[in-house]
Order: structure tokens, then sequence, then C-alpha cells
């Protein structure tokens, strides 16, 4: 059953690659085939299964910001995390400056990227890199993670917006490390190589309230995997976020590198490739195969 469904949706999404259009906005990102496609499954019973590409490496771009925002909860605890940043959807781009020039301008939440920057900014002061590319091979269960030094030397030449963002957080308090070491950190998370499996591999143990079901380690703590997946669902798919939620019903968060990572609660993690993007910035073959997966299989948590 679940191979079925798996298949007829990746031959519907195969069918959406041709809208979409992968992310120019670095060189780097513009070398994508937009009709690469992958999507896999991981269950609490060990399965993996998958269609099309799923082994192939992109860079995580946007999804990194889950696992920052996971670790700097684990290492600071809640309060202190949202001291700098908020908890609600913004209804802007990713990348906006617009609300932050005002007055009360706290980043709405850390799935945008000045949320994820006042996120890295905690964290470049905690630790290093190397230490957050363990974490994301931990949790991702895969040790082939690296990061992309193409992308990321294509993103550092091309910062300017997000540089404004920092500096301008930065001016406000709401940085207060380094802002270059901010920038840096950031960026380097952004460009992590992983495939459609590792996203499904960290779906599945945020599904398993952090616990790796295979070897019952537990890689989060509870109250940090409740509060990634509100606000993945809330905040996790760009200013789509709301008819996404509609739509499919899931825990989700996209990047413009053309990955998704859905978290089905206690049964299953989906990861997928698909670097053809809609105009919101997500995967337009990824939506289409997710929303056919969540109906097909009742997956909607409120369905
Ligand atoms: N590296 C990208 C940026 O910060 C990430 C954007 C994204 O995936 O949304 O501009």
């Amino acid at each position: 059953m679940l191979n079925r469904v798996l298949n007829e949706a990746f031959e519907k999404g195969k069918e959406k690659t041709q809208y979409g259009a992968v992310a120019t906005y670095i060189p780097e990102l513009g070398k994508a085939d937009k009709n690469d496609l992958g999507v896999c499954i991981a269950t609490q019973y060990g399965m993996c299964i998958s269609a099309g590409q799923c082994e192939k490496r992109f860079t995580i771009q946007s999804i990194s910001k889950i696992i920052s925002f996971a670790v700097a909860l684990e290492k600071l605890g809640p309060d202190k995390v949202f001291e700098r940043v908020g908890m609600e959807p913004s209804g802007d781009a990713f990348n906006s400056l617009m609300k932050l020039e005002k007055a009360d301008s706290t980043p709405h939440n850390p799935m945008v990227n000045a949320g994820a920057m006042v996120i890295c900014g905690y964290l470049c002061e905690l630790c290093t890199i190397e230490d957050m590319v363990e974490y994301a091979r931990r949790w991702c269960l895969d040790d082939e993670i690296y990061i992309d030094e193409d992308v990321f030397a294509s993103e550092m030449a091309n910062l300017s917006r997000n540089r404004a963002i920092a500096y301008l957080l930065h001016s406000k308090g709401y940085i207060t490390a380094d802002v270059e070491k901010t920038l840096e950190f950031y960026v380097n998370m952004c460009s992590l190589s992983v495939t459609a499996k590792s996203l499904a591999n960290l779906g599945l143990i945020l599904a398993c309230n952090g616990v790796d079901p295979k070897t019952n380690d537990v890689l989060l703590q509870p109250q940090t995997v409740k509060i990634v997946n509100t606000i993945m669902f809330t905040c996790g798919m760009y200013d789509g976020a709301g008819e996404f939620a509609l739509k499919v019903g899931l825990p989700s968060k996209s990047g413009v590198g053309g990955g998704i990572i859905s978290v089905v609660k206690g049964t299953m993690g989906i990861g997928i490739y698909g670097p053809a993007l809609d105009v919101k910035g997500n995967s337009i073959a990824g939506i289409e195969m997710l929303q056919y997966i969540s109906e097909k299989l009742n997956l909607h948590m409120f369905g």
C-alpha cells in the first residue's frame, strides 16, 4: 500500500516539475536540474521506501533552521530562545526586512532568515560549526553530511540582503555576537549537504518524540520536539504555510535547495528532493506529492 501510494505520488510529482524553476539567487543553486525528483519515507518499524533520487546530495538551505533551532532549545531552553525571536507566522517573504525596521521588531519566528540569524547568533558563541555538522549527522542518521563549499562560497559572495538583515538585528540588540561570525555560521548551516533519505530520517526522529525507533536512543528532548514541530506546522513553508497546513496538514519545512521534510506524528518521516520551486520558494512537485500522500494515507493532523 505504502509503496503503491509513494509511486503514484512520484508520478504525479514528475508531471509538475516543468512548472517550477530552480533557485537562481546564487549561481551555484542555479546549476540544479529542475527535473530531478526524489521522495523517501522512513517508518517507525525501520522501513525505508523511496522513489526517484533519494541518495542525491543537495544543500539543506532553510531546513537547517530546524536543526539550529533544536540545538538552541536544547542548550538554552525556550525562555531564553524566545527572548529574541517570536513564534508567529510573518506572512512575508523569508528574507524580508520590512517589519524589522519598526519599533517593536522582534523577528517573527525561527524559520524566517531574521529569526534563524538570531538563533545562529546565540549558537556561534556556544558551539563550533563542526559540532553542528555532528548534530546534523546524528539526527539525520547520515554520517556523510558535509558542508558544500561551492554553495557556501556562492552564498557568501551574494550576501548583501542577509548581511543587511543581520546588521539591522545587531543594531537593535537581537544579535549580540559578532555579526560576520553569525553570518558565516548561518551560511554554513544552509550549506549542509543532505539527501531526501536524511531528511526522512530526521522527520522520523521528530515524529517519534526525539527517539530513534531502531535503537531507542534519545536524540532530542520531548519538549524540543514539541516546539520544533509546532513552529514547523505554523511557519515552515514560507508564506505558503497556511495553505499548506490546510491541504497537507503535517509539520513541514522546505528549503530553496528543493528539500522538504515532513513529520507524521508517531509513524513516519518524509523527505523530498525536488529543486523546481513554486513562486513561494517551495518544491512544486514536493507539495504535489505530499498532498497526494497525505490524502491517500489519511495523514492530515486534523483530517
Ligand atoms: N541560504 C538561503 C538564504 O538565507 C536560505 C533560504 C531558504 O532556503 O529559504 O537566503
